[in-house]
């Protein structure tokens, strides 16, 4: 087990395509940190020139204190398991796991295939050693590869959308096992997955990119809770966060937002906002801490109900906001109409709170919803900075000499 340590990394194909850019992480040793973010973000490219895969254009990987750049993957001492399992199909189980240490090191056989068992024992496929990999269901194929990179006893794992191919509750249950297996080993491990879900359940920390930028890295509660930017407010979470368009106006006793809802904020909030200079915001408010209020009041908005989803402890509601429609055909919740309110990306803004079973009548269609801005984000719409996030930074900076 190994740190491994990303240092203004950087990767540009053909010239001028920036995959990734200026990236600068250290993964401890024995950590499982994932890499989430959209198609198109520099995930695997980042794992790929861990790998040795894929040159490195600028800056330095290290893994423990050697620098890598130059090592080929065979001397890095990294196992990678790739979404496609690449499996050898006219091999059987016992010797595509035992494979890779044939051609890696001079272990003689009997001690290679003793790995071979303690890894299948692991993996829970000690009856399959000797099948072939077309025998094997998906969800079986899937831990040989992974058990082929455990016999490996490498310092270092790396996924790389293992779990892609799998149905959603086999996808479920081996998130849980190759968690497990990963602290038992105590092996640094970087996944990748574009699915924030599996990023939140099994990390120890995430790091989300976008555009090949780091955006935030963080434990998946300090990610949740905190998020830096819009970006990471929104790709983390599901159903993702809320997000209001406003904009900012002083009061007497504070400030007010208007626009998508129009409400008074304290003077504390008033004070960062203008501290960062900023009018036009976004504000963001997670499913969960949009509360159903019985009674009207100023903080309070006014919402047409278009879809309940029951999903037992709770149930999902789908709301329109009053001011973001006059279209009386809203209150009954017809699509088509909604279609119309379509941003213009084509997009409809849906928005949704959990809410308890009880607290809505059947026959209901409007309702007023207590935005609870306690437990919401303000971000700067031009730069989607979280301004919070802004004034704790600036506060924590070293004064100047
Ligand atoms: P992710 O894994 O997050 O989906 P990638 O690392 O595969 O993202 O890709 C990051 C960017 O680099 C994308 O714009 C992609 O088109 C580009 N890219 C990836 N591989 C190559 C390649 N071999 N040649 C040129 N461009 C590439």
């Amino acid at each position: 087990m190994s740190s491994i340590n990303f240092e203004n990394v950087t990767k540009v194909y053909d010239g001028d395509i920036v995959a990734v850019e200026d990236f600068n992480l250290t993964i401890q040793s024995g950590e499982f940190l994932t890499l989430v973010g959209p198609s198109g973000s520099g995930k695997s490219t980042l794992l790929r020139m861990v790998a040795g895969l894929e040159d490195i254009s600028g800056g330095t990987i290290a893994i423990g204190d050697e620098v890598v750049n130059m090592l080929p993957p065979r001397h890095r001492d990294i196992a990678m398991v790739f979404q496609s399992y690449a499996l050898y199909p006219h091999l059987s189980v016992r010797e595509n796991m035992a494979f890779g240490l044939k051609r890696s090191t001079d272990l003689p056989d009997e001690a290679i295939y003793d790995r071979v068992e303690d890894a299948a024992e692991l993996m829970g496929i000690p009856e399959l050693l000797d099948d072939r990999p077309k025998q094997l269901s998906g969800g079986q194929q899937q831990r040989v590869a992974t058990g082929r990179a455990i016999v490996r006893e490498p310092a270092v794992f790396l996924f790389d959308e293992p779990l892609s191919n799998l149905d959603a509750k086999l996808r479920k249950h081996m998130r849980t096992e190759l968690q497990r297996i990963q602290k038992e080993l105590d092996t640094t491990t970087i996944y990748v997955t574009h699915d924030q879900e599996e990023a939140m359940t099994m990390s120890d920390r995430i790091a989300i990119l976008n555009h090949g930028e780091l955006q935030q890295v963080g434990t998946p509660r300090e990610v949740y809770n905190d998020p830096h930017n819009l970006f990471v407010a929104q790709f983390i979470g599901s159903p993702s966060m809320n997000i209001f368009d406003v904009t900012y106006e002083a009061t007497d006793n504070g400030g007010r937002l208007t626009g998508d809802i129009n409400i008074p904020i304290d003077a504390e909030r008033a004070q960062q906002i203008e501290a960062v200079g900023a009018t036009d915001l976004k504000l963001g408010i997670r499913p969960e801490h949009v509360n159903v209020s019985r009674t009207s009041g100023e903080d309070h908005v006014n919402a047409y109900i278009d879809i309940i989803e029951p999903l037992g402890a709770r149930d999902l509601l789908y709301f329109t906001l009053e001011s973001e429609t006059d279209d009386d055909s809203l209150v009954s919740g017809d699509a088509a109409a909604l279609e119309d309110e379509a941003s213009p990306e084509g997009e409809v803004a849906e928005r949704k709170a959990f809410i308890d079973p009880e607290s809505i009548s059947a026959d209901a269609h409007e309702v007023y919803l207590d935005l609870s801005l306690e437990q919401a984000d303000l971000f700067d719409a031009n730069t989607g900075a979280n301004i919070e996030h802004v004034v704790r930074e600036e506060q924590e900076e070293p004064p100047t000499a």
